[in-house]
């Protein structure tokens, strides 16, 4: 059985492992977490999905214990700007379409096209976007239980398995402050936290690590050893070798630039959602957090220098960008082979990585956690846990591989030859074939990625009708049908978006409230 654990790495990765693994064993495992003072942390990573409270609620946190402490807010939405025409934007929320006679509202839309919209005529996040609303009332009340949302019962451990219905929002955080806040978390509940450098590892015949050695802190001994380190891989691709299949072919954003702008939102709002507006060569992230704005450039770096994105980066945020630096950051996309070899499992970066696009870094650590307790090893049948981590693990990159190449694919923007390769890019195999599919009949669990990739139907739903680039059909049999049903849902939608916008606080609002609560 394993008993104890090495981490080696103290990023995001890191901590969130060594907290969870702490909440699921407690003083059954020995977590050892040993982390450098001199390779600094990625230093960004700011959303995340909304499967994410469930991380939250496995180790026993409210909102009130964390959110004001990593300066975190809420975010209902990814909005999109200026990747269909310039100075449009659309939103891909949080939320499911509503079902209609046994059909989508989506499909409706489709067939009905009331205007332009689909996010603003099927979804009240989009308005609650627009308008800069909370998701919660200063009371702590979640938006309106008609929408199906619901805040769960008790604080009982969960896992992001159980999320059958869409809850509303996600939050943006700084992930550097939720390391530190895990580090006391961790440490409270026995992890032992070394700081220092790892300059060697031991490996045995069988290919098992035997210990790491660190500069002044001796060797480090364990049964199985987590690799946190970042984009390096320094134990599963640099000790054991194992192989890194680069995405490059079909995501070829290789690169970022980052800039954390200090900010006070009392007068201008603060937007529930992170927004990504597209570039001449990738797109800009805008995060607020609350005090400063994340943000960055991802581009490719075959179609722009460092220097051009730092430029268009400044340019973009004008005089409040003076005088900060700026973080260059080398990208690698991609996963490895497989991420757990022998008694060696990368989380994070070391593990595998897609550009922020859709905010799924922090959801493929929490996917690798969650996975590694139930998968974790210590009897006859080791072989096939680690067979089965390494196949779920593959898949969810895989498929949020897809879903970011259809959004290339499918936005209209045409405009230089970026957006026009993009267009013509070699795609991963299947894809072309469904997006066929999808121009018959919006998608469907049974026409997307088969396996669990976090993402639903309806999301590639919203970017498709959002993006606006592919000829979708509406379904021919809907001309046949009633649609009054159609039309009332309609109406409501529109109804109960105007009158939560008209009852929820501003977002500001909220987040003020909870840090004054503080
Ligand atoms: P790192 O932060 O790189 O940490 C590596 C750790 O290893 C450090 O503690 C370092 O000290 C330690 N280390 C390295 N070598 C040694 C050694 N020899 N000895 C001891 N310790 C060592 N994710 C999201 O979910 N949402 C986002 O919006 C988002 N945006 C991103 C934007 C960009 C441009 C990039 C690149 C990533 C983004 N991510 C995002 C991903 C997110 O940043 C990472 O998934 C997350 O921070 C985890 O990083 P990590 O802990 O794996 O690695």
């Amino acid at each position: 059985m394993a008993k104890s654990v090495v981490i080696v790495g103290g990023g995001t990765a890191g901590w969130m492992t060594a907290s969870y693994l702490k909440a699921a064993f407690g003083e059954r495992l020995a977590v050892t977490l040993v982390e450098s003072r001199n390779v600094p942390t990625i230093g960004v990573g700011e959303a995340s999905f909304s499967t994410i409270r469930h991380f939250f609620s496995y180790l026993g946190l409210q909102e009130t214990d964390w959110m004001p402490d990593c300066h975190a807010t809420y975010k209902l939405a990814i909005r999109y700007d200026n990747w269909r025409a310039e100075g449009h934007h659309f939103y891909h929320p949080f939320e499911r379409p509503r079902v209609v006679e046994g059909v989508s509202l989506a499909d409706w839309w489709l067939h009905k096209r009331p205007s332009e919209d689909y996010d603003r005529d099927c979804s009240v996040i989009a308005a609650l976007c627009d308008a800069k609303r909370s998701p919660r009332r200063l009371g702590g009340a979640l938006l309106a239980p008609e929408l199906g949302a619901q805040d769960p019962v008790s604080m009982s451990r969960s896992t992001m398995a159980e999320q059958n219905t869409q809850f509303p929002y996600a939050y943006q955080f700084d992930a550097t402050l939720l390391a530190r806040l895990l580090t006391g978390y961790g440490t409270d509940r026995g992890v032992r936290h070394v700081l220092d450098d790892v300059v060697d590892t031991a490996v045995d015949e069988r290919g098992h690590i035997t210990h790491v050695r660190t500069k002044e802190s001796g060797d480090l001994a364990g049964d199985l050893f987590i690799d946190c380190t970042g984009f390096r891989g320094m134990l599963l691709n640099k000790t054991l070798g194992v192989p890194f299949i680069s995405y490059q072919d079909t995501l070829p954003n290789d690169s970022a630039v980052a800039l954390r702008v200090p900010m006070e939102m009392a007068d201008q709002g603060m937007g529930p959602y992170t927004r990504a507006s597209a570039q001449a060569a990738g797109w800009i992230w805008t995060i607020p957090l609350h005090g400063r704005v994340g943000t960055g450039y991802v581009y490719a770096s075959d179609y722009c220098t460092p220097e051009e994105a730092e430029r268009t980066l400044r340019g973009y945020w004008g005089p409040a960008a003076d005088d900060l630096t700026a973080n260059h950051i080398r990208m690698r996309i991609g996963r490895s082979e497989n991420s757990w070899v022998n008694n060696c499992v990368a989380i994070g970066l070391s593990s595998g990585f897609v550009e922020p696009l859709e905010s799924t870094g922090i959801f493929f650590i929490q996917n690798a956690i969650e996975q590694l307790v139930k998968h974790f090893p210590g009897g006859p049948n080791d072989e096939q846990l680690r067979r089965s981590y390494n196949r779920q693990v593959a898949n969810v990159m895989d498929g949020v591989r897809e879903f970011l190449v259809l959004h290339y694919v499918a936005a209209k923007r045409n405009d230089n030859d970026y957006w026009r390769d993009a267009k013509t890019r070699t795609m991963p195999d299947a894809l072309g074939a469904r997006i066929e599919q999808w121009q018959a009949k919006l998608p469907d669990q049974d026409t997307i990625f088969p396996y669990y990739h976090g993402f639903e139907p309806y999301s590639y739903t919203a970017m498709i009708l959002g993006l606006g680039g592919l000829d979708v059909r509406p379904l021919p049999g809907l001309a046949m049908m009633d649609d009054v049903a159609a039309e009332k849902e309609l109406r409501l939608v529109r109804d109960q978006a105007k009158s939560l916008v008209e009852t929820l606080p501003s977002h500001w609002d909220y987040i003020a409230h909870l840090n004054d609560r503080k």
